[in-house]
């Protein structure tokens, strides 16, 4: 019966040697059932992995008292993650003789709660932060460069014209298009610049160090270079688009994320009403 269950079953005597295991565990472990059994923790999974399961399984022999966790069990194919329930068995003495678990698979739910961490934060269409991550990560470095007194810098792009290339080649160009400028501005920056997606054509760049107003001219420059270049995309479709940036400077031109913001907007429109194609840095009326 033990072995018909799809849930992995399994007992441990008290020196952490596997007394029994159903097929299901052998299954989910990669190895046979009398690969197992009569085996120690520590001859199945890896040091840590199996330091980490047996202090559990210690809790439960010296309480007496059931405990639930998850696990992680490492597959070449995938991890599998597990909820696993250990029960003390008692003896006539009221000593628990052993510890019997028993695991409810729970990897697709884990995988969907991972995604559903990962959508909250990233935008679906380029898989830049979104503005949420965006915003979070602009206030860390405000924070840091408070402390620090140093300068960083924040760009917004939105690219000119873009409207007409949805009604003309149709949503799915313009979805394409914008993959294609997201990796186009990635391509331009380092390692510790993050650029993310606020929605629609605008997109946002936090260069996190910056000496002075020219270091953020440069790097905006270069973006604005960049996607003015011809972009290929599937389908034979090569379209010229512009872009418009505003560049803010903190804490010259903000004392926070939102003034911050707000300004490098502005900026933004200042480039548009100024005939396009062209970076502006925030500057007082
Ligand atoms: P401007 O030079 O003034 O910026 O003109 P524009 O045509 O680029 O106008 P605007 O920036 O205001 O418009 C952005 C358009 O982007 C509006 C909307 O139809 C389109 N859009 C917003 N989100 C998406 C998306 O996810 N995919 C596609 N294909 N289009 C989007
Ligand atoms: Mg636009």
């Amino acid at each position: 019966m033990l072995d018909e269950s799809s849930d992995p079953i399994f007992m441990f005597s008290p020196d952490g040697q596997y007394a029994y295991v159903n097929r299901a565990f052998a299954d989910g472990v990669g190895r046979s059932q009398e690969a197992i059994i009569g085996k120690r923790i520590w001859d199945v999974f890896p040091q840590d992995e199996a330091d980490k399961r047996f202090a559990i399984v210690s809790w439960v022999f010296e309480k007496g008292e059931s405990k639930t966790i998850e696990v992680r069990v490492p597959r070449p194919d995938g991890d599998r993650y597990y909820l696993t329930t250990a029960k003390p068995i008692f003896d006539d003495h009221d000593r628990v003789a052993s510890v019997i678990c028993i695991s409810k698979e729970i990897t697709e739910r884990k995988i969907m709660e991972d995604q559903l961490a990962h959508m909250a934060q990233y935008d679906v269409l380029t898989d830049l932060p979104n503005r949420t991550l965006f915003s979070d990560r602009l206030q860390h470095a405000i924070a840091q460069a408070k402390r620090d007194k140093t300068r960083i810098a924040l760009i917004f792009i939105d690219l000119d014209k873009f409207k007409p290339v949805n009604d003309t080649l149709g949503h799915h160009v313009g979805d394409l298009l914008l993959k294609a400028v997201a990796q186009r501005i990635q391509s331009c920056m380092r390692e510790s610049d993050t650029v993310g997606r606020l929605g629609g054509d605008e997109f946002v760049v936090l260069l996190p160090t910056i000496q002075d107003e020219q270091d953020a001219l440069v790097v905006a420059e270069k973006i604005r270079a960049a996607l003015n270049q011809a972009i290929e995309l599937p389908g034979n479709h090569c379209l010229n688009i512009s872009s418009s940036s505003g560049i803010a400077i903190y804490p010259d031109h903000g004392a926070d994320d939102i003034e911050l913001s707000k300004n490098a907007d502005d900026a933004m429109y200042q480039a548009k009403e100024q005939g396009r194609n062209r970076v502006q840095i925030f500057c007082r009326k």
